[in-house]
């Protein structure tokens, strides 16, 4: 049974269109439900169905992470999720350069020692649109289900189908 789901966050939750939100120069403001313009005119788009995804996985109980490859400092992985009003959704989300598989191990490290919560490596599916990271991720974590955007699934949203 799947207890976590973690997600990448360019190209996976939004598109970006082919920069990552790093390189957003604020200040950032939300246009619309689904999209953030930066200061240049740079913009990112929440795909569609990805708010009602969110809200599904919370209300039957699957804790939400979140690794992705960018700035740990400024945050604007995370300063994108607040504009939304998405950020409450994840759960130690780890937001840097490092291995993304180290980063998933980290997750699971945090939900055991925090909050006593046991998730085991086929107990997550984790969602991302670079094979590398896919194989990053099943090298480190045996078992995961890792899917990849492109291959795998064509949208975020048809995660669903492996819950
Ligand atoms: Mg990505």
């Amino acid at each position: 049974m799947i207890k976590l789901v973690i997600f990448d966050a360019d190209e996976t939750l939004w598109a970006s269109y082919g920069y990552w939100v790093s390189l957003l120069v604020p200040p950032l403001k939300r246009i619309n439900d689904s999209e953030i313009v930066d200061s240049e005119g740079k913009k990112i788009t929440l795909f569609n169905g990805l708010r009602e995804l969110l809200k599904t996985l919370k209300d039957r109980g699957i804790l939400i992470s979140l690794v992705s490859l960018n700035d740990s400092e400024p945050n604007r992985v995370m300063e994108c999720l607040e504009i939304f009003g998405l950020d409450h959704y994840f759960t130690y989300p780890q937001i840097n350069w490092g291995d993304k598989g180290q980063n998933i191990k980290r997750v699971l490290e945090l939900l055991q020692k925090n909050d006593g919560k046991i998730v085991n490596c086929d107990e997550v599916i984790f969602v991302d649109d670079h094979m590398s990271n896919i194989n990053k991720a099943t090298k480190v974590c045996p078992g995961i289900v890792a899917l990849h955007i492109g291959s795998d699934i064509s949208k975020v949203t048809e995660i669903i189908n492996f819950l």
